[in-house]
């Protein structure tokens, strides 16, 4: 029994249901997809929050080419950021085919946004952040910031490079960041392997990949989806679980994996699990704000940007096919959103459309014709100082309950790689754990 349609839960599913079991998954909304999905608004499919991936993101990879979806994404062939400045300004971080780190050595010595000194010390902190170990519980009881400001990184260089790429992935600003948590992610994405950091991102809504197409692959495994079914208590028994799921008959199974957000498995966990709730609590959350606007005409060329010395901080371009004809549909993801997620809708129009004429010449004369707002006030566990030691492992004190979700201990920081990480960990530890049980079953009978 899987608990929870989100990645976490739809990998795991799919890989106990490729291992031979008999596999219900059981999602308490009407989709699946969890926290990346997407709804119709205002005639427009929107996604909540734009969702980006890296070259090295083998498992999310592997999931859409599982899932037959892999053709509904695009994987830039070479990473290229296009970074936006008021006034029109655009620098570009591209890799070069020199092996990593060298790949981006041209890209950071002509960035236009630091002054030559800056850039030079800003590759040797990127010199020295591949040297950190994500395995220290020293770097990850240290924030980031305080590290950066160590290596000599002028809150200027925190503001057009590393807060550039910390904020989206960590989704926390840099002096509310691990240290250790900060420097996994440089080393995965652009330390190591020159290939690793290009950039991936959905063509289509995101709930045609991780709803339709997800459920399409789970019905040809043989998984049973059942939506609509938020599951309320799972009781173990003597020889599996007892899962009770509202008012439906009670469902019994010989192991769970339960796949849900940690703000929800505490309620789920039955007494003697061994994962303390309170602990789990004090991972935090934190918020992504997203700004969708409809342009009446094209207002920006690229697939998407990053910005400096401007409250945008990416903006993504969402048109879809017919769609492109009137105009065009652009959406501006806010990590780390604190500030936004108490402003009003209209000051936020009024703070961002100024600011997107800024960035954006075309923008200037263009009519607005639609402006509305997601907010995920909980989008992700908050990757801080110390936030390592609060992510439990896939295993349980209970034989054959298993935890899945971004925010167990994957080492990645809350994304849809660790998401499918997180579910793969779990299969493999409840299957482990069925073979054993009849293997053990086998050689009583005998
Ligand atoms: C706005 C936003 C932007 C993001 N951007 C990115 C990005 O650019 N790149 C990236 O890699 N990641 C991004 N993320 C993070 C990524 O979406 C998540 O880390 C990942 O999707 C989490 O998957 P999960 O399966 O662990 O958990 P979830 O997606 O939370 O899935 C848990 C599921 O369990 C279900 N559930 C809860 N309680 C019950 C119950 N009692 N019974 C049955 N089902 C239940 C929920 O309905 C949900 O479907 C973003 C997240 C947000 C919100």
């Amino acid at each position: 029994m899987v608990v929870g349609g989100g990645l976490a839960g739809i990998a795991a599913a799919l890989e106990c249901a490729s291992a031979g079991a008999a596999v219900t998954l059981l999602e308490a909304r009407g989709r699946l997809g969890g926290a990346a999905y997407s709804f119709t608004r205002d005639g427009i499919v929107a996604d909540n929050g734009q969702h980006v991936f890296l070259r090295c993101c083998t498992a999310y990879r592997d999931l859409l080419s599982r899932i037959e979806a892999s053709d509904l994404v695009t994987l830039q062939p070479r990473l290229a950021i296009p970074v936006l400045a008021p006034g029109g300004e655009v620098a570009w971080l591209r890799r070069s085919g020199l092996p990593a780190p060298l790949h981006l050595a041209g890209a950071l010595l002509r960035y236009p946004f630091l002054p030559a000194r800056e850039r030079a010390s800003l590759a040797l902190a990127m010199r020295a952040l591949g040297t950190v170990d994500p395995e220290d519980p020293a770097a990850d009881a240290r924030s980031f910031g305080e590290w950066l400001a160590a290596h000599h990184q002028s809150p200027r260089a925190v503001e057009a490079m590393w807060d550039l790429i910390a904020r989206p992935t960590l989704n926390l600003l840099v002096e509310d960041a691990s240290l250790a948590q900060a420097a996994y992610v440089f080393q995965q994405g652009l330390l190591r392997d020159r290939a690793a950091g290009d950039i991936g991102f959905a063509r289509v809504p995101l709930g045609e990949i991780h709803d339709v197409a997800a459920r399409r692959a789970l019905a040809q495994a043989g998984v049973e989806v059942r939506l609509r079914q938020g599951v309320t208590a799972i009781v173990p028994e003597s020889e599996g679980f007892r899962v009770e799921a509202g008012a439906v008959a009670p469902l019994t199974a010989d192991g769970v994996i339960l796949a849900v957000s940690q703000l929800r498995v505490g309620r789920l966990l039955p007494p003697g699990s061994g994962v303390d709730p309170a602990r789990l609590a004090r991972l935090g959350t934190s918020p992504i704000v997203n700004l969708h606007v409809v342009y009446d005409r094209p207002v920006f060329d690229q697939p998407f940007a990053a910005g400096v010395r401007t409250p945008v901080q990416w903006i993504f371009d969402r048109t879809s096919g017919s769609q492109r004809e009137h105009g065009q549909y652009v959406a501006i993801s806010l990590s780390a959103a604190d500030a936004e997620l108490d402003m009003t809708v209209e000051e936020l129009r009024q703070r961002f459309l100024l600011a997107l004429a800024e960035l954006l010449p075309a923008a200037r004369g263009a009519e607005v014709e639609t402006f509305f707002v997601t907010r995920e006030h909980a989008a992700t566990f908050r990757a801080a100082p110390g936030a390592r030691a609060l992510r439990p492992g896939t295993r349980t004190s209970i034989d054959g309950l298993v935890l899945a979700g971004a925010w167990t201990d994957t080492g990645w920081p809350a994304t849809m790689e660790g998401a499918v990480r997180s579910g793969l960990a779990a299969a493999r530890e409840v299957l482990r754990v069925a073979v054993r049980k009849s293997e053990l079953g086998a050689a009583v009978a005998a």
